[in-house]
C-alpha cells in the first residue's frame, strides 16, 4: 500500500534516485548544444520544463540531492562536453506571459529579453530599448544583470518573483546592491520565474528609432550570425577586456574550430565543428596571454557547465 502510494509519487528510476512525479515529464540523455548560442557540449543526465509555477515548487520541494542547473537562452552557457550530471531546469512557453498595468510591465521569466523591449516599444514605454540587442530570457538577464550602451537590467526591475532552494514562491523588491556588474548576489539555487519593470511613456516611434540606433551599433562593432556566447570575459576595473586581449595579440587566435573573433576579441567563436574543450581552451589560453602581458587576471562572464571531457 505504502509502496503503491510510492510509485505514484515517485517517476524515473535508477540506482539511489527517484525524481518526483511532476506535471510535466522529466526526460533522459537530453542534447543541450542546439540550445545554446555557442552549440556545443553534451547532454543533460535530466531535463525539466516546469509545467507552471506549482510545477516546479513542487519539484523543488520533493527533489532528490542531485544537481541543480538552470538553463535560459543559451546566451551565455559553454556546455562542457560530457555533459551536465543531475537535473536541468528550463523556463518554457508558460513562463512567456507579459501584460501591462500602468507603466509597470509584469512578464515571466521564461520570456526572451528581445520580446519584452518589443512589447514595451509597442506599448510606448520606453527604459526597455537596450535590451532588445541582448539575446536569452528575462530570467537570465536577471541573473547575470545584463546590460549595454550605459543600461542594466536592475534600472528597470521594480520586482522579482523566484522560486527559492526550498520550493517556496517569493515575490519582493530586490535592493539594488543586490545586482552588480554581470552578477547578482541572491542564492544560486533561485530559480526567478518572473519580474515586473518600470518604464517611462514615449512615443513608439522614438523608441524604434533608439532601437534601430543600439542595432547598427551592434552591427559595425561584433560579429552577427555566428555561435557565440558574446562577451566572454568580463571589463576588468576601469579597463576593456577586448583592449587587453589585442594588447597580447590575441585577435585570431584558434584551437581547434573555435576561433578568437576578428571583429571584436572579447568575442570566441564556435566556426561549425568546435568542442567545449576547444572554446574553453582557447578561452584559457587568452587568460594566460594577457596575464603574462599585462598582468590582468581576466574574470570569465560566460558560465561553464559541467563536466569537461578529460574529466571523470
Ligand atoms: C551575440 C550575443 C550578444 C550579447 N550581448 C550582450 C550584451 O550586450 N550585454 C549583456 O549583458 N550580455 C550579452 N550577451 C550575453 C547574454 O545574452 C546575457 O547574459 C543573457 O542575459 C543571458 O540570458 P540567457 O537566458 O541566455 O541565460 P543562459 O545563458 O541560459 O544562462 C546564464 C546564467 O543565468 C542563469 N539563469 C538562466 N535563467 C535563469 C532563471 N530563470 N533563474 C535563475 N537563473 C537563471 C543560468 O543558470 C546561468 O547561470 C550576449 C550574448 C550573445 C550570444
Amino acid at each position: 500500500m505504502i509502496f503503491d502510494k510510492l510509485k505514484s509519487f515517485f517517476t524515473h528510476q535508477r540506482p539511489h534516485i527517484f525524481l518526483p512525479r511532476t506535471k510535466s515529464e522529466i526526460k533522459k540523455n537530453i542534447p543541450l548544444a542546439k540550445k545554446t548560442w555557442m552549440g556545443v557540449g553534451g547532454e543533460a543526465e535530466f531535463y525539466f520544463e516546469p509545467f507552471d509555477e506549482k510545477d516546479l515548487s513542487f519539484f523543488i520541494k520533493n527533489k532528490p540531492a542531485i544537481p541543480m542547473t538552470v538553463l535560459g537562452g543559451g546566451s551565455n552557457v559553454i556546455i562542457r562536453d560530457k555533459g551536465v550530471p543531475g537535473i536541468v531546469v528550463h523556463l518554457g512557453k508558460s513562463f512567456a506571459n507579459i501584460t501591462r498595468k500602468g507603466n509597470i510591465i509584469t512578464c515571466g521569466a521564461g520570456l526572451l529579453t528581445i520580446d519584452l523591449a518589443k512589447f514595451a516599444q509597442k506599448e510606448g514605454l520606453s527604459g526597455f530599448e537596450f535590451l532588445s540587442g541582448i539575446p536569452g530570457s528575462v530570467g537570465g538577464a536577471l541573473r547575470m544583470n545584463a546590460g549595454a550602451y550605459g543600461s542594466e537590467i536592475k534600472d528597470i526591475l521594480t520586482s522579482i518573483r523566484l522560486v527559492d532552494g526550498n520550493g517556496s514562491v517569493q515575490e519582493f523588491s530586490p535592493q539594488a546592491d543586490f545586482f552588480q556588474y554581470r552578477r547578482n548576489a541572491l542564492p544560486d539555487d533561485w530559480i526567478f520565474i518572473g519580474a515586473s519593470f518600470k518604464g517611462t511613456p514615449a512615443e513608439p516611434t522614438v523608441i524604434q528609432s533608439k532601437m534601430d540606433e543600439f542595432k547598427k551599433k551592434r552591427e559595425m562593432g561584433q560579429p552577427t550570425g555566428v555561435k557565440t556566447c558574446g562577451s566572454t570575459f568580463k571589463n576588468p576595473e576601469g579597463l576593456k577586456a577586448w583592449q587587453l586581449i589585442d594588447k597580447a595579440g590575441c585577435r585570431g587566435l584558434k584551437k581547434g574550430d573555435a576561433i578568437v573573433s576578428e571583429k571584436h576579441s572579447n568575442f570566441l567563436i564556435n566556426q561549425g565543428k568546435a568542442t567545449a574543450e576547444d572554446v574553453e581552451e582557447l578561452g584559457e589560453e587568452v587568460r594566460r596571454r594577457v596575464l603574462k602581458k599585462c598582468g590582468v587576471h581576466l574574470e570569465w562572464e560566460v558560465k561553464r557547465i559541467g563536466i569537461r571531457g578529460d574529466e571523470e
